[in-house]
């Protein structure tokens, strides 16, 4: 009896205890453990479970029966505030009525009550009576509160005279080009294309209580997929300020890698300032657009599309502003993230990185979606970092060969080539162009199918990633992309407690069955957050 009360004594109490789990410690030597204790937000031993429970003891202990455990997932490249704002708006995708779209106004409406509503994505053609619909019943049930919802392509949008009235907009108001469409002489509350700009003048910019509201929305969602990191790949200094108090009052908690929106006066700003490093927000890097995307052919090509004569797509930022921006950022400590996807973009961007790091250490500068490499430009990412989005090559895959004709498209996606340059790869979505489900993206990667189980045999296979190399890339390799690989991306001691509970075994299950993975709870610093 003594001894036992002696024994209990000298256990250390800790925060919680994980017991019987499959821990994927995702260390240098890739091992698996069966349990872990952690305390004050920190990993403090790793073990067997009876290694772990003879030294601790807690009041929370995490009986996981054999269940998996990853390091805390990290989205390298996404945006996040973006993701939270289109909550804040009514999605009418999908919608096969009229009725039904009101419906969703309304039950959005009674959800969210606000001043004034906005939503996207109904499409006429979808429904029974493919006509226009008017502003009628929004009239009824919205007297008083402007609606605006847009059709799914953006060139059209139905208003109610709530929000007409506040635009000043009548029969009679000069409009060039596009359409407002009459009936019996008046306003049906449908404008087409240049008209619009009239009535969406009026849309409010978010309020600092939507702000907040959106930023909570997108933690909530991020939290049910599994992660505890994300990069926001351009923010404002308002926005970054913003995190920073909801994140210091405790009224954010996710981790926030933010990348700065580009421009001469934030780089003045943030350099001055330097780096920026809290327990959960870290600004040191700046978000540059080289061109365009592929799918619009606005990603900029050294040789014309494939589907288009003569065009090559566009830079949207001139070169000498690039190389002005590289000069200027490599004098700091702050890294470069450009988004790149056309072989030229990327040439573009890998030279003028080149040139302003030149007699400098790796600065792990990083080239954002990396899309289309010229076979004789893959060594320029010995020092360049690849930030890629799995899922993009599994949504463009259908049309991705039409743009860049048969050749190009080998060297399109190319995710272990990059990855034998740099060694390293960091991997995110692009949300929420792309869903938010990290399994969707730990699938693209392993297997380049579709959710429909094509193409049978993947999509250039040769550029699949193993199930090591994908788990790396979401949270150690996606940690180093941050310089937080000392802090997280790996579940050992002395690193953050953050980490991600699943129910299936993603390095072992059926290929099939990962995108129906799912995340039965998740932690950061050592607290449930979902
Ligand atoms: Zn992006």
């Amino acid at each position: 009896m003594l001894s036992l009360i002696i024994s209990c004594a000298n256990k250390k109490n800790v925060d919680g205890i994980v017991t019987n789990a499959k821990v994927y410690t995702v260390n240098d030597t890739f091992n698996t453990i069966e349990s872990f204790a952690f305390s004050d937000g920190k990993i403090v031993a790793t073990g067997t479970s009876k290694e772990i429970l003879d030294k601790f003891s807690s009041s929370e202990i995490l009986n996981m029966k054999g269940k998996t455990v990853v390091p805390g997932l990290i989205d390298a490249h996404c945006h996040f505030y973006g993701l939270g704002l289109q909550q804040q708006r009514v999605d009418l995708t999908g919608t096969k009525s009229f009725d039904e779209v009101v419906q969703r106004v309304v039950a959005f409406q009674k959800e969210n009550k606000l001043s004034f509503v906005t939503g996207r994505g109904w499409d006429q053609n979808d429904w029974e009576v493919k006509e226009f619909p008017t502003k009628k019943k929004l009239d009824v049930l919205f007297p008083s509160t402007p609606v605006i919802i847009r059709r799914i392509d953006g060139h059209a949008l139905l208003a109610n005279q709530a929000a007409i009235d506040l635009s000043g907009v009548t029969t009679t108001t000069p409009i060039s080009g596009g359409e407002m469409l009459l009936k019996d002489g008046k306003l049906t509350g449908v404008f087409i294309d240049n008209p619009m700009e009239l009535i969406e003048a009026i849309v409010p910019t978010p309020s600092k209580e939507t702000k907040i509201k959106a930023l909570k929305a997108a933690e909530k969602i991020n939290f049910a997929n599994g992660l505890t990191t994300i990069d926001d790949a351009g923010l404002s200094k308002e926005t970054i300020e913003l995190i920073d108090s909801l994140q210091q009052s405790g009224a954010l908690k996710i981790r926030i890698y933010a990348m700065v929106s580009v421009s001469d006066e934030n780089i003045d700003h943030f350099t001055k300032k330097g780096i920026i490093k809290t327990d959960r927000l870290n600004v040191r890097s700046f978000k540059i657009y080289a061109d365009g995307a592929l799918g619009s052919r606005g990603a900029a090509l050294k040789k014309p599309y494939h589907d288009k004569h003569n065009h090559y797509g566009a830079m949207v930022t001139p070169i000498n502003k690039l190389e002005e921006y590289a000069q200027k950022i490599a004098k700091s400590s702050y890294q470069m993230n450009s988004h790149a996807i056309g072989d030229s973009a990327n040439y573009v961007m890998l030279k003028t990185y080149s040139d302003a790091l030149k007699g400098k250490k790796n600065k792990r500068w990083r080239i954002e979606h990396a899309q289309v490499t010229d076979p004789s430009d893959f060594d320029y990412f010995k020092n360049i970092l690849p930030s890629v989005q799995p899922t993009h090559a599994t949504s463009d895959m259908y049309w991705a060969e039409d743009r860049l004709g048969e050749e190009r498209v080998k060297n399109a996606y190319a995710y272990k080539e990059l990855l034998k340059r740099y060694g390293k790869i960091a991997l995110g979505t692009d949300y929420p162009i792309e869903q938010v489900n990290p399994m969707l993206t730990f699938y693209a990667a392993v297997a380049r199918k579709d959710l429909n189980n094509f193409p049978k045999d993947g999509f250039q296979m040769e550029n699949a990633l193993s199930r090591v190399e994908t788990l790396k890339g979401m949270t150690i390799w996606a940690a180093y992309a941050n310089f937080e690989e000392e802090e997280k991306g790996s579940i050992e001691v002395g690193k953050l407690a953050d980490f991600t509970i699943l129910d299936t075994d993603i390095m072992q299950i059926d290929e099939a069955e990962i995108p129906k993975t799912k995340v039965l709870a998740t932690y950061i610093n050592g607290e449930k957050v979902y």
